[in-house]
């Protein structure tokens, strides 16, 4: 049996998870960084991460009561981030594969939240809605690749609600928040719905949304917001349903926490006749585990990285990835 330490460290979270090759979850700890005041500076947080990456690497081992001598794949998110953040556990990968002389392995974070997905949910070949503070795609498995069928051609999803919630004097992260406002308010005002062809905008649907705040409650713009946003991806992910004629349909990302949007998701796949599957709430943000799951998938195929190729990746696009583990 092969134990993987996996470190995730894209954004706002530092996280570390202790996973077996049989996708035996033994442990994960995250310290997320919250800002006082704006949204996610990449340099504060990549401190955050400095500052904490002993103490939450340390939890993990003892909760998986699992020696760090025995750790035997360091695994760490190697892009798409913030450039900062993902410095930091690429240099803790690296000091640990020389320290432990173990293999290192970098992968694809956007990857990680569909391999989890799809091992928390016990679902070989789902269409994937991935929505997060970072990324907004709907992507199925064809070709050897995670390959992207739609995706938002500005902000992600939960970056618009966590700007929003911002500037209605919310603290980060804004995505719980609104959707507990929205729940008090059924009054829908128009908000602008920006679909282009596949694709989807959501910085004009924020800068509406955002002026509407000074002439309607705070809930019934949180209320339009969701159901304006929600509908979008919503429709991208049906008509990728209907192209793809996958028979499940998996939700990950920080925002799929969301109940009204596991609602409507749910319901356009039950129209097409697919099983929905929504990762569980302590699996669906950035985490440790997904990374060392997904490390250990890809070393078993590709082996480890050389030291050279450890460098990060910060736009690294989910359908550049080749996925060997599953042709
Ligand atoms: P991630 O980047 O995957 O860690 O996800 C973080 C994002 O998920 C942030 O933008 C949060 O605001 C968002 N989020 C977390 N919980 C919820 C929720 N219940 N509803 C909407 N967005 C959420
Ligand atoms: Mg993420």
């Amino acid at each position: 049996m092969t134990l993987c330490l996996g470190l995730e460290s894209t954004a706002h979270t530092f996280s570390a998870g202790v996973v077996d090759d049989s996708g035996n979850i033994l442990s994960v700890v995250n310290d997320t960084y919250v800002p006082q005041e704006g949204g996610l500076h990449p340099l504060k947080t990549s401190l955050h991460h400095v500052e904490c990456f002993q103490d939450v690497i340390r939890k993990a081992l003892e909760t998986a009561k699992t020696p760090l001598e025995s750790i035997e794949l360091i695994s760490f998110s190697q892009g798409p981030g913030l450039g900062p953040c993902l410095r930091v556990g690429c240099t803790v990968a690296r000091a640990l594969h020389v320290f432990l002389d173990v293999p290192v392995v970098g992968v694809n974070h956007c990857v990680a939240h569909i391999e989890i997905g799809r091992l928390a949910c016990k679902v070989e070949d789902p269409l994937t809605l991935y929505v997060s503070g970072g990324n907004t795609i709907v992507s199925a498995f064809d070709c050897g690749r995670y390959q992207i069928f739609g995706e938002t051609l500005d902000i992600a999803l939960g970056n618009m609600l966590d700007t929003f919630a911002r500037e209605a004097g919310l603290q980060h992260p804004g995505g719980p928040k609104i959707e507990a406002l929205a729940r008090q308010s059924s009054n829908y005002i128009d908000l602008p719905y920006t679909v282009k062809g596949m694709d989807l905008a959501l910085t004009g649907l924020l800068t509406s949304a955002t002026h509407a705040l000074k002439t309607h409650p705070l809930a019934d713009v949180a209320f339009s917001m969701q159901e304006t946003a929600f509908s979008m991806v919503a429709e991208v992910t049906e008509r990728a349903l209907a192209h793809t004629e996958k028979q499940n349909v998996l939700l990950t990302g920080g925002v799929a926490a969301n109940t009204r949007l596991r609602d409507m998701i749910r319901s356009i796949s039950e129209d097409h006749g697919a099983a929905f599957h929504a990762v569980p709430k302590e699996l669906a943000g950035d985490n440790g585990a997904m990374i060392a799951w997904t490390g250990l998938l890809q070393f078993k195929q590709k082996g480890g990285l050389a030291l050279e190729d450890t460098g990060v990746i910060p736009k690294w696009r989910l359908d550049q990835v080749p996925i060997p583990w599953r042709t």
